[in-house]
């Protein structure tokens, strides 16, 4: 039986997570972790403010769903206690996945933007899509989330932009444009435009446009549900116990 540390316990995906466990006969939930100051929930298993005390309880993988300032503290306990971590949490900077991939070199980490079956094929079609339509085609993302995230674009979004810059060969740092307002040039080619909608209780949506001369492609995914991000999340956890350490995705596990 994998024992298993959900840090940030009390949130959204905190609380799926536990759900989640306890459908899950091959792992169990050993502690959580929650933010200093706010009130832990009951679990019957112990609930501390730092996953070091989390880890005093024998811990096998722990998995993150916090926010990025977390990740790299969390993802350096980890590396310095040698427990594998699956980190779920979005809108990381450049500094804090350098941080987190550094801890990679001492501990398996698993990082994934979303941990669906569904997105994983989602970027293959996206890549294809982009490599066989070519500059022709316009690129353009849309994403909706409900009004709680803070991080716009979604990692998701990001994850997908990148699979359809690499199939059209050009760099997402240089060509992509986040919303538009006001005069400007045409659409430059090769440009990816995302687009980022907010609001109500959206769980997650993402839309890739291929906008061509006469036809349009639209590959499009839904999700209803955060325990398809949960269940996803545990498969990964149970995948990373006893890897060495490096940095892995969700296509190690899914594919
Ligand atoms: P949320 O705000 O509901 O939950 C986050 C929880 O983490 C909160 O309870 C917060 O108090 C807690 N927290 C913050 N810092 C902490 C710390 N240092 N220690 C312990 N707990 C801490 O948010 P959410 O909707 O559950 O999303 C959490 C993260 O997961 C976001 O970055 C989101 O984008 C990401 N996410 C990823 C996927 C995926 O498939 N990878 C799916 C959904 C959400």
């Amino acid at each position: 039986m994998i024992r298993v540390a959900v840090a940030g316990v009390a949130g959204r995906m905190g609380r799926e997570l536990v759900q989640a466990l306890s459908a899950e006969p091959r792992a169990c939930l050993a502690a959580g972790t929650v933010r200093a100051g706010t009130a832990a929930p009951v679990l019957g298993v112990p609930v501390e403010t730092s996953l070091e005390a989390a880890l005093d309880h024998g811990v096998d993988v722990v998995i993150d769903f916090t926010q990025h300032a977390a990740a790299p503290v969390h993802a350096a306990v980890c590396a310095a206690r040698g427990v594998p971590l699956v980190l779920g949490t979005t809108g990381l900077s450049v500094e804090q996945q350098e941080a987190v991939n550094e801890a990679s070199k001492r501990t398996p980490v698993l990082t994934a933007a979303n941990t669906s079956l569904g997105v994983l094929l989602l970027s293959r079609f996206a890549e294809e899509a982009a490599r066989v339509l070519g500059p022709a085609y316009d690129v353009e993302l849309v994403e909706a989330h409900h009004r709680h995230k803070k991080d716009a674009p979604s990692g998701t979004a990001l994850q997908l932009a990148r699979a359809a810059a690499a199939g059209l060969g050009v760099s997402l740092e240089k060509d992509a444009v986040h919303g538009r307002h006001g005069l400007g040039d045409e659409r430059p080619k090769g440009q990816i435009g995302i687009h980022a909608v907010r609001g109500g209780d959206v769980v997650g949506e993402h839309t890739i446009l291929f906008l061509g001369d006469g036809e349009r492609i639209e590959l499009r995914h839904q999700v209803t549900s955060r325990q398809t991000f949960a269940r996803g999340a545990v498969r990964a956890a149970l995948w990373l116990v006893g890897r060495v350490p490096g940095l892995y995705s969700m296509k190690d596990v899914l594919t």
